[in-house]
């Protein structure tokens, strides 16, 4: 029985502060394995490089640990869109990797993803990657002129649709999410245009915004080992995320140094800390 219970874990502004700590360690944990994310490194190295940040700032990962997870970001190359497991992979010139964290401080989480191309880009996947982060900060931008959670979506498919020459394809079968005091919290945020409007935009409202988007079909399946999302057609794929609060000022990207300052202004938004 569910009714009356309140879905949606609503964050006080010293709880969203907190979750901005946790953001900013998970931002220089994210900036330093994609600076290690070179030809000839392993994704386990990456992991190394990505925990000893955690550790020197005293904060937890959400991730090592979750349902048997092994490790503190996932790492998912080429053809892998999200939850691959980090481990000897070797990064050859050409690969383009998206790198999942998260981070907990004083119990309060974040999450944060980001894709990189490794050595000698192939302009394709250039393009993957810009719609994609572009479309995240669209989704983002829409958190803050929107009224329901599902402008979010209505605004990363529009982006994606609107973009100039070959389409392509955006995830259904995984979804942002309400973050908290958990990581993976309602409400769903999807990524795409549904008739349903979703839960109201307020302040208090955390969410994790991350679109996927794909070269090739946007069929998926979990690879033997119960964690790598590749997709059926070998076509590569792409993941972009930041942690939003929603706060009576305005909006914050909490896994964001400058809140999302520099990337917003173009669409019109102004992030303001919240109080
Ligand atoms: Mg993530
Ligand atoms: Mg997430």
């Amino acid at each position: 029985m569910a009714f009356g219970q309140p879905r949606i874990e609503y964050k006080t502004n010293a709880q969203m502060r907190t979750m901005h700590e946790a953001g900013l360690v998970l931002s220089r944990a994210l900036d330093a394995a994609v600076a290690a994310a070179t030809p000839g490194t392993t994704t386990a190295q990456l992991d190394a490089v990505f925990r000893a940040v955690l550790d020197e700032a005293g904060a937890k990962s959400n991730f090592l640990g979750y349902h048997g997870f092994p490790a503190t970001i996932c790492t998912s190359v080429n053809e892998e869109v999200v939850h691959g497991i980090p481990g000897d992979r070797v990064l050859q010139d050409g690969d383009i990797i998206s790198i999942d964290g998260g981070a907990i401080v004083d119990g309060w989480h974040s999450d944060s993803a980001r894709t990189v191309i490794v050595g000698t880009p192939d302009p394709e996947d250039v393009r993957l990657s810009e719609v994609t982060e572009e479309a995240m900060w669209r989704g983002i931008a829409a958190l803050a002129t929107g009224k329901f959670v599902g402008d979010v979506g209505n605004a990363v498919d529009d982006y994606v649709s609107s973009v100039q020459g070959k389409p392509l394809g955006i995830l259904e079968d995984y979804v942002g999410h309400g973050i908290g005091s958990e990581m993976h919290m309602a409400p769903d945020v999807l990524n795409y245009r549904t008739s349903h409007r979703g839960p109201k935009i307020r302040p208090g409202l955390c969410l994790a915004i991350e679109p996927m988007l794909v070269r090739g079909s946007i069929e998926t399946a979990v690879l033997d080992d119960e964690w790598t999302v590749v997709t059926t057609d070998g076509k590569r794929s792409c993941q972009w995320e930041h942690s939003v609060a929603v706060h009576e000022k305005g909006i914050w990207v909490l896994s964001a140094p400058d809140g999302g300052a520099e990337r917003l202004a173009p669409l019109g938004v102004v992030p303001v800390p919240v109080p």
